[in-house]
Formats: C-alpha cells, sequence, structure tokens
C-alpha cells in the first residue's frame, strides 16, 4: 500500500501551513509512547533526517548503518533508511524505558510533526494536516507549527523535504518502469548515494 495521502480526503479546512497554528501543545500528554511505537510500519527518513543524526550522533550514513542506528527496508518498493526497532518490543530504538527520545534534539521530522502529518499537493506545495485517532491525549494548547517542528529555518526545511519527495516520486516511477531489476536496483542505489551517503 501507497503511503501517499490524497490531498481530496482531506477537508481543505484542515489543510495548514508552518505558519498556521494547531492545537497540539503538549499538556494532557499521557506519556503512553504510542507515538513511538511502529505498530506495524515503519518510520521512514528523509534525507534530511539522515543528516541530522549523522550530525547528533557524528556518524557517516554507512557507520549509522553498521552501528545499526538506522536500517534499511523496501518501502512502497524502494529500498529507503527507517528508524530501527527494537526486537519484540516494536518500538523505536531511541525510546528510552524512562518513555523519552535518547535522540530528541535531531529526532526525524514524522517525530516532530506528530500527531501532524504531512501531505504534498501537484503544485509543489505541502500542507500539514492533525490526524485523526493517533493521539489520544485530549486537545492541547494552539501553537504555532513552525514553533512546534522546532526547526532553525522551516522555510529551508520545507523547500528541502519538497525537493526530496519529488525526487523519490520519480525514482518510484523510473523502478517501476523497469523492466529487470538489476536496472531498478542500480537507480535505487545511484539514489542513496546521491541522497544520503
Ligand atoms: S501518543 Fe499522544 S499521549 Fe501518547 S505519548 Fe504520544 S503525544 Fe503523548
Ligand atoms: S526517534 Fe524519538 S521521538 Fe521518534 S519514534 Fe524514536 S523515540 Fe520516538
Amino acid at each position: 500500500m501507497k503511503r501517499e495521502l490524497d490531498a481530496d480526503l482531506i477537508r481543505p479546512e484542515k489543510l495548514l501551513s508552518s505558519s498556521d497554528t494547531a492545537g497540539i501543545g503538549t499538556d494532557g500528554c499521557k506519556n503512553c509512547c504510542a507515538c513511538c511505537r511502529m505498530r506495524g510500519s515503519a518510520i521512514v527518513l528523509d534525507a534530511w533526517d539522515v543528516q541530522l543524526l549523522k550530525n547528533g550522533l557524528n556518524f557517516s550514513f554507512e557507520g549509522l548503518l553498521a552501528e545499526k542506528l538506522i536500517t534499511l527496508a523496501v518501502i512502497d518498493g524502494v529500498v529507503l533508511p527507517c528508524l530501527p526497532v527494537k526486537e519484540e518490543e516494536d518500538e523505536c530504538l531511541f525510546l528510552k524505558e524512562n518513555g523519552r527520545c535518547a535522540v530528541y534534539d535531531f529526532r526525524p521530522g514524522i517525530c516532530r510533526m506528530f500527531p501532524l502529518a504531512r501531505i504534498y499537493h501537484p503544485d509543489g506545495s505541502f500542507s500539514y494536516f492533525l490526524q485523526d485517532g493517533e493521539c489520544e491525549k485530549p486537545g492541547g494548547a494552539e501553537i504555532r507549527i513552525s514553533a512546534w517542528l522546532g526547526y532553525e529555518n522551516v522555510k529551508e526545511y520545507e523547500s528541502f523535504v519538497r525537493t526530496y519527495h519529488d525526487a523519490l516520486v520519480r525514482l518510484r516511477n523510473e523502478c517501476a518502469a523497469c523492466e529487470k531489476t538489476e536496472d531498478a536496483a542500480r537507480l535505487q542505489m545511484d539514489f542513496l548515494q546521491e541522497w544520503f551517503f
């Protein structure tokens, strides 16, 4: 199943930009850690996420892989880096026993957004939206989304992830059109080299 969401399925009034506010404050958080459990689906890392982890943990991409601090998995037909999952616990490797994140300062974008998610529009823009039923805490304080994400330069971040997303969509289309498995594998290796190594 593809992870791309169709913007038509989300009511326009629910689509938000990073300069909007949303009721996402942490007041009411039950520390249940459900947001750090995988529930059968991997947390996929983009190239910005991996760069943060490289800087924060002081490893190259190869080093992160060798130390098993990231893993590779086939996501919608393409090999991509993901957060590792603790064996038998179905939770993120970086979730500590006290319920805190071991890599909080350089945690991935998907963790920063939660309980928001992102949707990409064909015109090159994208929106955030509040995911229904993903977090059991009652509505929190209104917070500006740019502040919630916690990046120094949100516009630079958004421009980067948009460019990365479009490159990934192109890769998926090119791989789907490949007649030989080895051609698709070469395209994917080139993509990993360009964006992650
Ligand atoms: S799922 Fe919601 S209530 Fe549970 S720890 Fe995450 S933010 Fe808090
Ligand atoms: S990186 Fe941190 S915030 Fe993200 S899922 Fe893992 S423990 Fe949770």
